[in-house]
Protein backbone atom coordinates (compact mmCIF):
# COMPACT_ATOMS: atom_id res chain seq x y z
CA UNK A 1 0.00 0.00 0.00
CA UNK A 2 1.27 3.11 -1.05
CA UNK A 3 0.97 6.62 1.58
CA UNK A 4 -2.35 7.59 0.51
CA UNK A 5 -3.55 5.67 3.07
CA UNK A 6 -3.10 7.35 6.13
CA UNK A 7 -5.00 6.49 9.40
CA UNK A 8 -3.46 9.56 11.75
CA UNK A 9 -6.31 10.10 14.49
CA UNK A 10 -8.41 7.33 13.66
CA UNK A 11 -9.58 4.80 16.66
CA UNK A 12 -9.84 1.43 15.30
CA UNK A 13 -11.02 -1.75 17.24
CA UNK A 14 -10.73 -4.96 15.80
CA UNK A 15 -12.45 -7.80 17.50
CA UNK A 16 -10.40 -11.19 17.58
CA UNK A 17 -6.87 -9.54 16.96
CA UNK A 18 -4.47 -11.81 19.09
CA UNK A 19 -3.69 -14.33 15.46
CA UNK A 20 -4.49 -14.50 12.31
CA UNK A 21 -5.93 -11.59 10.03
CA UNK A 22 -6.68 -9.74 13.32
CA UNK A 23 -3.35 -9.10 14.08
CA UNK A 24 -2.21 -8.26 10.46
CA UNK A 25 -5.34 -5.63 10.75
CA UNK A 26 -4.36 -4.13 13.96
CA UNK A 27 -0.26 -4.09 12.88
CA UNK A 28 -1.48 -2.47 9.52
CA UNK A 29 -3.46 0.26 10.79
CA UNK A 30 -1.11 1.14 13.22
CA UNK A 31 1.45 1.14 10.94
CA UNK A 32 -0.51 3.82 9.11
CA UNK A 33 -0.89 6.43 12.08
CA UNK A 34 -4.23 4.68 14.16
CA UNK A 35 -4.76 4.27 17.61
CA UNK A 36 -5.71 0.29 17.41
CA UNK A 37 -7.56 -1.93 20.59
CA UNK A 38 -6.56 -5.54 20.48
CA UNK A 39 -9.27 -7.67 21.27
CA UNK A 40 -9.04 -11.13 22.35
CA UNK A 41 -11.14 -13.68 24.33
CA UNK A 42 -9.26 -15.49 27.60
CA UNK A 43 -8.71 -19.15 27.93
CA UNK A 44 -7.33 -21.12 30.75
CA UNK A 45 -4.15 -21.29 29.69
CA UNK A 46 -3.82 -17.49 29.16
CA UNK A 47 -2.55 -18.31 25.58
CA UNK A 48 -4.61 -15.87 23.96
CA UNK A 49 -3.83 -13.05 26.43
CA UNK A 50 -0.32 -14.07 25.81
CA UNK A 51 -0.56 -13.68 22.28
CA UNK A 52 -3.05 -10.38 22.55
CA UNK A 53 -0.46 -9.09 24.63
CA UNK A 54 2.52 -10.21 22.00
CA UNK A 55 0.76 -8.05 18.85
CA UNK A 56 0.02 -5.19 21.21
CA UNK A 57 4.28 -5.64 22.14
CA UNK A 58 4.89 -4.30 18.27
CA UNK A 59 2.58 -1.69 18.21
CA UNK A 60 2.39 2.20 19.42
CA UNK A 61 -0.25 3.06 21.44
CA UNK A 62 -2.65 0.00 21.89
CA UNK A 63 -4.98 -0.98 24.04
CA UNK A 64 -5.91 -4.60 24.65
CA UNK A 65 -9.07 -5.39 25.47
CA UNK A 66 -10.28 -8.84 26.72
CA UNK A 67 -14.37 -9.53 25.51
CA UNK A 68 -15.96 -12.41 24.49
CA UNK A 69 -17.64 -11.22 21.78
CA UNK A 70 -20.20 -13.22 22.10
CA UNK A 71 -21.09 -11.91 25.29
CA UNK A 72 -23.27 -9.23 25.30
CA UNK A 73 -22.34 -7.56 28.62
CA UNK A 74 -18.17 -8.06 27.69
CA UNK A 75 -19.03 -5.90 24.82
CA UNK A 76 -20.80 -3.47 26.32
CA UNK A 77 -18.06 -3.22 28.77
CA UNK A 78 -15.53 -3.22 26.06
CA UNK A 79 -16.70 -0.81 24.28
CA UNK A 80 -17.87 1.43 27.78
CA UNK A 81 -13.92 1.12 28.07
CA UNK A 82 -12.93 2.35 24.79
CA UNK A 83 -15.37 5.47 25.04
CA UNK A 84 -13.47 6.27 28.32
CA UNK A 85 -10.02 5.90 28.04
CA UNK A 86 -10.16 6.84 24.22
CA UNK A 87 -12.82 8.99 23.78
CA UNK A 88 -14.84 7.37 20.74
CA UNK A 89 -14.41 4.92 17.91
CA UNK A 90 -13.71 5.61 14.39
CA UNK A 91 -13.22 2.25 12.61
CA UNK A 92 -15.24 -1.34 13.95
CA UNK A 93 -13.76 -4.51 12.54
CA UNK A 94 -15.92 -7.42 13.04
CA UNK A 95 -12.85 -10.70 12.36
CA UNK A 96 -13.55 -12.49 15.74
CA UNK A 97 -14.72 -16.15 14.23
CA UNK A 98 -14.57 -19.89 14.33
CA UNK A 99 -15.19 -22.76 12.72
CA UNK A 100 -16.81 -26.25 13.43
CA UNK A 101 -16.98 -28.20 10.84
CA UNK A 102 -19.43 -30.94 10.37
CA UNK A 103 -21.97 -32.63 7.90
CA UNK A 104 -25.60 -31.45 8.99
CA UNK A 105 -26.08 -35.06 9.99
CA UNK A 106 -23.21 -34.94 12.71
CA UNK A 107 -23.08 -31.48 13.50
CA UNK A 108 -24.26 -31.19 17.50
CA UNK A 109 -26.45 -28.54 19.26
CA UNK A 110 -23.57 -26.90 21.14
CA UNK A 111 -21.52 -26.61 17.62
CA UNK A 112 -24.08 -24.97 15.59
CA UNK A 113 -24.76 -22.83 18.48
CA UNK A 114 -21.21 -22.18 19.32
CA UNK A 115 -20.20 -20.78 15.73
CA UNK A 116 -23.46 -18.66 15.32
CA UNK A 117 -23.32 -16.86 18.75
CA UNK A 118 -19.54 -15.83 18.19
CA UNK A 119 -19.45 -15.25 14.29
CA UNK A 120 -23.26 -13.67 13.85
CA UNK A 121 -24.30 -12.62 16.83
CA UNK A 122 -20.93 -11.58 18.36
CA UNK A 123 -20.94 -9.10 14.76
CA UNK A 124 -24.33 -7.87 15.79
CA UNK A 125 -23.47 -7.15 19.59
CA UNK A 126 -20.26 -5.51 18.30
CA UNK A 127 -22.33 -3.59 15.39
CA UNK A 128 -25.30 -2.25 18.15
CA UNK A 129 -22.35 -1.39 20.85
CA UNK A 130 -20.55 0.58 18.42
CA UNK A 131 -23.17 2.43 16.38
CA UNK A 132 -23.55 5.54 18.88
CA UNK A 133 -20.17 6.22 19.48
CA UNK A 134 -19.32 6.05 15.52
CA UNK A 135 -17.73 9.38 14.31
CA UNK A 136 -18.96 10.71 11.13
CA UNK A 137 -16.52 9.32 8.19
CA UNK A 138 -16.61 6.21 10.55
CA UNK A 139 -16.75 2.47 9.05
CA UNK A 140 -17.70 -0.90 10.08
CA UNK A 141 -16.36 -3.90 7.98
CA UNK A 142 -17.49 -7.35 8.83
CA UNK A 143 -15.47 -10.58 7.82
CA UNK A 144 -17.81 -12.72 6.02
CA UNK A 145 -16.34 -15.78 4.08
CA UNK A 146 -16.67 -17.08 0.42
CA UNK A 147 -18.98 -20.08 2.55
CA UNK A 148 -21.45 -17.65 2.88
CA UNK A 149 -21.87 -17.70 -1.41
CA UNK A 150 -21.34 -20.69 -2.17
CA UNK A 151 -22.67 -23.15 1.06
CA UNK A 152 -19.58 -25.32 1.21
CA UNK A 153 -20.07 -29.03 2.02
CA UNK A 154 -19.80 -29.45 5.93
CA UNK A 155 -19.91 -25.75 6.45
CA UNK A 156 -23.63 -25.22 7.63
CA UNK A 157 -22.57 -23.14 10.71
CA UNK A 158 -20.05 -21.30 9.53
CA UNK A 159 -21.63 -20.95 6.07
CA UNK A 160 -24.64 -19.83 7.58
CA UNK A 161 -23.58 -17.42 9.89
CA UNK A 162 -21.39 -15.65 7.17
CA UNK A 163 -24.39 -15.50 4.93
CA UNK A 164 -26.26 -13.25 7.65
CA UNK A 165 -23.21 -11.65 8.03
CA UNK A 166 -23.56 -10.38 4.46
CA UNK A 167 -27.22 -9.46 5.31
CA UNK A 168 -26.75 -7.86 8.49
CA UNK A 169 -24.06 -5.82 6.50
CA UNK A 170 -26.40 -4.17 4.33
CA UNK A 171 -28.88 -3.68 7.10
CA UNK A 172 -26.56 -1.94 8.98
CA UNK A 173 -25.34 0.47 6.02
CA UNK A 174 -28.67 1.52 5.04
CA UNK A 175 -29.28 2.15 9.55
CA UNK A 176 -25.63 3.71 9.58
CA UNK A 177 -25.31 6.32 6.08
CA UNK A 178 -27.32 8.60 8.29
CA UNK A 179 -24.27 9.06 11.05
CA UNK A 180 -22.49 9.28 7.19
CA UNK A 181 -20.62 5.36 8.60
CA UNK A 182 -20.17 2.94 5.98
CA UNK A 183 -20.64 -0.88 6.32
CA UNK A 184 -19.41 -3.27 4.52
CA UNK A 185 -17.98 -6.74 4.58
CA UNK A 186 -14.74 -8.64 2.97
CA UNK A 187 -15.73 -12.55 2.33
CA UNK A 188 -12.37 -14.02 2.04
CA UNK A 189 -11.48 -17.30 0.39
CA UNK A 190 -9.05 -19.71 1.08
CA UNK A 191 -6.28 -17.71 3.79
CA UNK A 192 -3.35 -19.10 5.17
CA UNK A 193 -3.63 -19.11 8.97
CA UNK A 194 -4.35 -21.02 11.82
CA UNK A 195 -8.26 -21.14 10.95
CA UNK A 196 -6.94 -23.03 7.28
CA UNK A 197 -4.16 -25.02 9.03
CA UNK A 198 -6.24 -26.91 10.62
CA UNK A 199 -8.19 -28.06 7.73
CA UNK A 200 -7.44 -31.45 6.38
CA UNK A 201 -4.77 -32.04 4.15
CA UNK A 202 -6.55 -33.09 1.57
CA UNK A 203 -9.28 -30.39 1.81
CA UNK A 204 -6.94 -27.94 1.84
CA UNK A 205 -5.58 -29.67 -1.23
CA UNK A 206 -8.28 -30.00 -3.06
CA UNK A 207 -9.01 -25.62 -2.58
CA UNK A 208 -5.80 -25.13 -4.21
CA UNK A 209 -6.70 -26.91 -7.17
CA UNK A 210 -9.54 -24.94 -7.53
CA UNK A 211 -7.49 -21.23 -7.25
CA UNK A 212 -7.20 -19.56 -10.50
CA UNK A 213 -4.57 -17.46 -8.88
CA UNK A 214 -2.53 -20.62 -8.43
CA UNK A 215 -1.74 -19.97 -4.65
CA UNK A 216 -3.19 -19.74 -1.03
CA UNK A 217 -4.26 -16.11 -0.38
CA UNK A 218 -1.78 -14.28 2.34
CA UNK A 219 -3.77 -11.72 5.27
CA UNK A 220 -1.80 -9.44 3.78
CA UNK A 221 -4.74 -9.56 1.21
CA UNK A 222 -7.31 -9.00 3.20
CA UNK A 223 -5.11 -6.29 5.21
CA UNK A 224 -4.83 -4.35 1.66
CA UNK A 225 -9.10 -4.18 0.85
CA UNK A 226 -9.54 -4.02 4.81
CA UNK A 227 -7.17 -0.77 4.42
CA UNK A 228 -8.92 0.45 1.08
CA UNK A 229 -12.69 -0.01 2.65
CA UNK A 230 -11.72 1.76 5.69
CA UNK A 231 -10.44 4.41 3.82
CA UNK A 232 -11.41 7.66 2.44
CA UNK A 233 -11.14 6.51 -0.46
CA UNK A 234 -13.83 4.24 0.06
CA UNK A 235 -16.38 6.72 1.29
CA UNK A 236 -19.17 6.31 -1.37
CA UNK A 237 -18.95 2.54 -0.85
CA UNK A 238 -21.67 1.19 1.80
CA UNK A 239 -23.05 -2.38 1.78
CA UNK A 240 -20.67 -4.05 -0.59
CA UNK A 241 -19.28 -7.75 0.19
CA UNK A 242 -15.85 -7.67 -1.67
CA UNK A 243 -14.64 -11.06 -2.34
CA UNK A 244 -10.99 -11.50 -2.00
CA UNK A 245 -10.26 -15.05 -3.26
CA UNK A 246 -7.97 -15.19 -5.58
CA UNK A 247 -10.53 -15.95 -8.43
CA UNK A 248 -12.05 -19.46 -6.38
CA UNK A 249 -15.44 -17.71 -6.21
CA UNK A 250 -16.33 -14.82 -8.97
CA UNK A 251 -20.00 -13.05 -7.97
CA UNK A 252 -22.37 -11.51 -10.22
P1 LIG B 1 -8.03 -17.41 13.36
O1 LIG B 1 -6.58 -17.39 13.02
O2 LIG B 1 -8.66 -18.66 13.88
O3 LIG B 1 -8.31 -16.20 14.36
C1 LIG B 1 -9.59 -16.00 14.87
C2 LIG B 1 -9.55 -14.90 15.90
O4 LIG B 1 -10.88 -14.79 16.47
C3 LIG B 1 -8.59 -15.23 17.04
O5 LIG B 1 -7.88 -14.07 17.38
C4 LIG B 1 -9.56 -15.64 18.16
O6 LIG B 1 -9.07 -15.24 19.42
C5 LIG B 1 -10.74 -14.76 17.87
N1 LIG B 1 -11.93 -15.23 18.57
C6 LIG B 1 -12.51 -16.44 18.52
N2 LIG B 1 -13.58 -16.47 19.32
C7 LIG B 1 -13.69 -15.24 19.89
C8 LIG B 1 -14.60 -14.65 20.80
N3 LIG B 1 -15.64 -15.34 21.29
N4 LIG B 1 -14.40 -13.36 21.17
C9 LIG B 1 -13.35 -12.66 20.70
N5 LIG B 1 -12.46 -13.17 19.82
C10 LIG B 1 -12.63 -14.45 19.42
O7 LIG B 1 -8.91 -16.99 12.10
P2 LIG B 1 -8.57 -16.10 10.82
O8 LIG B 1 -8.29 -17.02 9.70
O9 LIG B 1 -7.63 -15.01 11.16
O10 LIG B 1 -10.02 -15.50 10.54
C11 LIG B 1 -10.43 -14.17 10.86
C12 LIG B 1 -11.80 -13.94 10.27
O11 LIG B 1 -11.77 -14.14 8.86
C13 LIG B 1 -12.87 -14.91 10.82
O12 LIG B 1 -14.09 -14.24 10.97
C14 LIG B 1 -12.98 -15.94 9.73
O13 LIG B 1 -14.22 -16.60 9.72
C15 LIG B 1 -12.76 -15.09 8.49
N6 LIG B 1 -12.32 -15.89 7.34
C16 LIG B 1 -11.10 -16.50 7.33
C17 LIG B 1 -10.74 -17.27 6.23
C18 LIG B 1 -9.42 -17.97 6.12
O14 LIG B 1 -9.21 -18.65 5.10
N7 LIG B 1 -8.53 -17.87 7.08
C19 LIG B 1 -11.62 -17.40 5.15
C20 LIG B 1 -12.85 -16.76 5.21
C21 LIG B 1 -13.18 -16.00 6.30
P3 LIG B 1 -8.26 -16.19 20.39
O15 LIG B 1 -6.90 -16.34 19.81
O16 LIG B 1 -8.29 -15.31 21.59
O17 LIG B 1 -9.05 -17.45 20.46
Amino acid sequence: MSDWIDFTGKIVLVTGSSRGIGAGLVEAFNRFGARCVVNYVADPQGRNEAEARQVAAGLKNVLVIEADVSNPAAVAAMFDRVQRELGGLDILINNAGIIRDRSIKKISADDWNAVLNINLNGTFHCIQHASPMLRPGGRVLNLASVAGSLGLFGQASYASSKAAIMALTRVAARELARQQVTVNAIAPGFIDTDMTRAMPEEVAKKFLEQLPAGRIGKVGDIVDAALFLCSPHADYITGQVLHVNGGFHMAG
